[in-house]
């Protein structure tokens, strides 16, 4: 357990917390602890966590965690862009996970996910992964080593061949659920939405591919290209069908989670909030052009799952601190 952590804030939601923590540094980080459906097809609508009635830890734990404090990286979408104070430790990570046991024995949560059918801990908030990869790597294998079912997601937005280092370790690799963040269909697109100079300081869609193909020797699991969608953007999947081989990945598609960064640089989700009904009809000609053009290029597809509390309290990713920081974000209690 951290020593000296003070928890800012608890967001209780049905399927689990969010948690704001000061660590003894003083530094801010946010966590979430959530339950979830094991469920989660190809090919199927968005779903709400409240579609699936009742689940427990005993289903699907998903622990998510962060890997610095702030992040060195410059996504335009993302409120924690350029705000990196310093990187975790492998011991700080670990402790990530333990406090969310500990912690969530004040709800009712087991503090032992050899309970759940499923184990996953998301290498999803702050910070960029790679970029303290020795530091995730350690963590992994502490991870591994004490829950020996654990999946780990690993979420990058690949801006260097440090993802190769996963490589050179199968016995982890076979843990991990590898998602790149590449949002575009192209170099400029994803260049101007990570502020990186084009084709200099992210790997190349072709270079990913190719990790993709060498990464499957290792784990099968085909591995996922995130797409926040975005309105108004000229996406190209035949172009991607080109570079990607579409038995190695499928596509991930999120709705945008505002933040102040999002809307000052002008960005406005494709997927809306209506979208997340499984049978509410899709919400836009836009949205609906971009599925058709995916299923005819022979991608499979999911939806990022929306849990409705996260959406309401601004508790995903990123947002937790953000709203911390107006001083607007409020607990269950607080709203109702
Ligand atoms: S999206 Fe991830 S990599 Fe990009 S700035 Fe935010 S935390 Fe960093």
């Amino acid at each position: 357990m951290f020593k000296d952590t003070t928890v800012i804030k608890t967001i209780q939601m049905q399927c689990g917390q969010a948690y704001v923590v000061q660590l003894a540094d003083g530094s801010l980080i946010e966590l979430g602890d959530v339950y979830l459906p094991n469920e989660n097809k190809l090919g199927t609508r968005p779903y709400r966590y409240r579609d699936f009635g009742n689940i427990s830890d005993k289903n699907k734990r998903v622990i998510t965690l962060c890997t610095m404090v702030g992040c060195s990286m410059k996504c335009k979408f993302c409120s924690v862009r350029q705000t990196f104070k310093r990187l975790l430790t492998a011991e700080d990570i670990v402790n990530e996970v333990e406090f969310c046991l500990e912690e969530g024995k004040k709800y009712g949560r087991s503090s032992d996910p050899m309970e759940s059918k499923e184990f996953n801990v998301l290498y999803t908030r702050m910070g960029e992964p790679t970029a303290n990869i020795t530091n995730v790597i350690t963590s992994i294998q502490e991870l591994v080593r004490r829950w020996p079912h654990v999946k780990i997601g690993m979420s990058t937005t690949a801006p260097s061949v440090r993802v190769y280092d996963f490589l050179k370790y199968p016995d982890i690799a076979k843990h991990i659920m590898m998602q790149f963040s590449v949002h575009g269909t192209d170099e400029d697109m994803r260049s101007g939405l990570f502020m990186a100079p084009t084709g200099k300081v992210l790997m190349g869609l072709p270079e990913i591919a190719k990790f993709a193909k060498d990464f499957r020797k290792l784990n099968p699991r085909m591995i996922s290209l995130n797409f926040i969608l975005f309105q108004g953007f000229n996406y190209d999947f035949k172009r991607l069908r080109e570079i990607f081989d579409v038995e190695d990945v499928y596509l991930r598609l999120s709705p945008l989670n505002a933040t102040e960064n999002s809307v000052s640089f002008g960005l406005r989700g494709l997927i809306r909030e209506e979208d997340v009904d499984q049978k509410a009809p899709i919400s836009s000609q836009e949205l609906k052009d971009i599925i058709q053009q995916i299923e005819e290029c022979g991608f499979s597809y999911a939806f990022a799952p929306a849990i409705d509390e996260e959406i309401t309290y601004k508790a995903a990713c990123g947002q937790a601190l953000e709203m911390l920081k107006a001083d607007q974000l409020k607990t269950f209690g607080e709203m109702s």
